[in-house]
């Protein structure tokens, strides 16, 4: 099988093979930091998807029969080799996506994680012996992969959500095909290269690289694919999901935030304000975790507010290699205007820029709004940028029902030494995830990853995808 792409411009990875599109059409991936050209890639097209989906197919009856043992050794593998090419897969989140180091180091460090934990389950693919009531049978459920599997990721996390998905897909053996962000194409290729360097056999893990928007209802709405595995924006996650029950494809969506975190008159804000400022800064706020509603007991609001402007104001914003920086650019320029839209409605409705609000290049600067109400789209909405609003409470309950008033459920935070207010909050916040005295910004390998509402359906994580990405089989013996 080859191992390597060509330089001048990224190629799909079909059935082990790197292929030009069909039609021979590239498109451009631009470094977000100055829009300067990054490089060029195949741009799929519906025949392109139809020969990975197919080549998936294919190659699935024999995966399926592939040993734990080589599974785990071919993960392990993997690993190893993004050790070894860790400064290139660096470099690509730099430059592809405009990732400040330290993000980009977060991020292999997770990747790496990902992948060893998927390889601790090849070999738990368990099913169990049932009693039964028909005397001399032995009843058993074994578990199945289903099958060929669409994983389809965002621009933000393409490591750690290629990682994850393709890792877990492929550790209980399924074969997979790959749809990544048209932003983010060459990360997915290197990880391919590193996929096909690892011995995994053809076919088993597919890219085509391209524009969701062309090609992903060739992925989803196939009748060869077996389960979807989406992380992106609520609309596209709507539309999937639709596409989806017509076929009665199982699923996972992993979509939008709007991330609170509550902070009662009893926390230590030396503690609270540089966590809260990760909670939100990171990326840029471009993190589907990140806190964009702060709720404050109002005894501390005012010294929050301004020991949170402070250290909003000092963010790193320099050269993404320094290990300083924080403020990455935004991706694009539809996302672009969606930031600058959020802030200027908010400031023309009546919002109090505390910190930040203008822009450098590509970059918006770390900023932070006061007196935010419920007819500002910055309230209520996913802006997916270094924006966040602080908003005074009177008591714990009113945090709690503030917290609660979004369609949105994916990560909380509360910050308090209460620990009754902190487990009644935990116990009754409507989202997926809640971290007590911890920032909403926290993700592990084997842990149930996912949200509620607008943000998403089932979980991911080793033993969530374990159990979505297979079935059981009830099996009976006649003895
Ligand atoms: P996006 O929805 O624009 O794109 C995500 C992916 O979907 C891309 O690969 C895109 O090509 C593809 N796509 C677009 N149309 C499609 C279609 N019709 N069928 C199939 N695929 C299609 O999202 P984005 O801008 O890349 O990422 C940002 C969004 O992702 C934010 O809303 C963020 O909150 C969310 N996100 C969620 C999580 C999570 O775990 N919940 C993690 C990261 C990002």
């Amino acid at each position: 099988m080859d191992t390597k792409t060509t330089i001048t411009s990224l190629q799909h990875f079909i059935g082990g093979a790197w292929v030009d599109a069909e039609d021979g059409a590239t498109f451009e991936d631009l470094n977000p930091l100055d829009d300067r050209l990054y490089t060029l890639a195949a741009k799929g097209s519906s025949a392109d998807m139809r020969k990975a989906v197919g080549a998936a197919k294919e190659a699935f009856p024999g995966y399926k029969k592939t040993l734990p043992k080589e599974r785990e050794l071919w993960l392990l593998r993997v690993a190893e080799i993004m050790e070894q090419r860790k400064d290139e897969l660096i470099n690509c989140l730099v430059d592809e996506i405009g990732s400040p180091f330290q993000k980009a180091m977060f991020e292999f460090d997770k990747g790496l994680t990902m992948i060893r934990a998927a390889a601790g389950i090849c070999r738990n693919v368990r099913g169990e012996t049932i009693p039964s009531d028909a005397p001399g049978k032995f009843s058993m459920s074994i578990r199945e992969p289903l099958g060929v599997v669409a994983v389809i990721t965002p621009f933000n996390v393409p490591l750690i959500k290629t990682t994850r998905l393709v890792a877990n897909a492929l550790a209980v053996g399924n074969t997979v095909v790959h749809l990544p962000s048209e932003m983010a194409p060459h990360l997915t290729v290197l990880f391919a290269e590193i996929v096909a360097e690892a011995g995994f056999p053809p076919g088993a893990y597919n890219v085509v690289t391209g524009f969701g928007h062309e090609i992903g209802d060739d992925l989803t709405g196939h009748k060869d694919v077996d389960f979807v595995t989406f992380t992106g924006s609520s609309v596209v996650g709507q539309h999937i999901n639709e596409i989806c029950a017509k076929n009665k494809t199982p699923n996972t969506l992993e979509l939008g935030g709007k991330s609170p975190t509550v902070i009662l008159a009893d926390a230590d804000l030396n503690e609270v304000v540089p966590l809260a400022a990760r909670s939100i800064y990171m990326f840029a706020g471009q993190a589907c975790i990140g806190s964009s509603r702060f709720y404050v007991e109002r005894p501390l609001y005012d010294e929050f507010v301004e020991r949170f402007s402070m250290v909003a104001t000092k963010i790193g914003m320099g050269d993404l290699r320094d290990p300083k920086t924080v403020i990455a650019p935004i991706i694009s320029e539809r996302q672009r205007k969606r930031v600058a839209d959020h802030i200027q409605d908010a400031v023309a409705k009546g919002a109090n820029i505390v910190a930040g609000g203008n822009w450098e290049g590509n970059r918006c600067q770390a900023t932070l709004l006061t007196d935010v109400t419920e007819e500002m789209t910055v309230c209520k909405s996913e802006t997916f940028g270094p924006v966040s609003s602080i908003y005074p409470i009177d008591s714990y309950e009113e945090g709690l029902e503030k917290a609660n008033d979004s369609e949105y459920g994916l990560s909380s935070a509360i910050f308090t030494k209460d620990i009754n207010k902190a487990f009644h909050f935990a116990q009754n916040i409507g989202a997926g995830m809640c971290h007590i005295n911890g920032p909403t910004i926290h993700d592990e390998a084997h842990v149930p990853f996912g949200g509620n509402g607008e943000s998403g359906v089932g979980r991911e994580g080793t033993d969530a995808d374990m159990e979505a990405m297979t079935e059981l089989k009830w099996v009976t013996v006649q003895l």
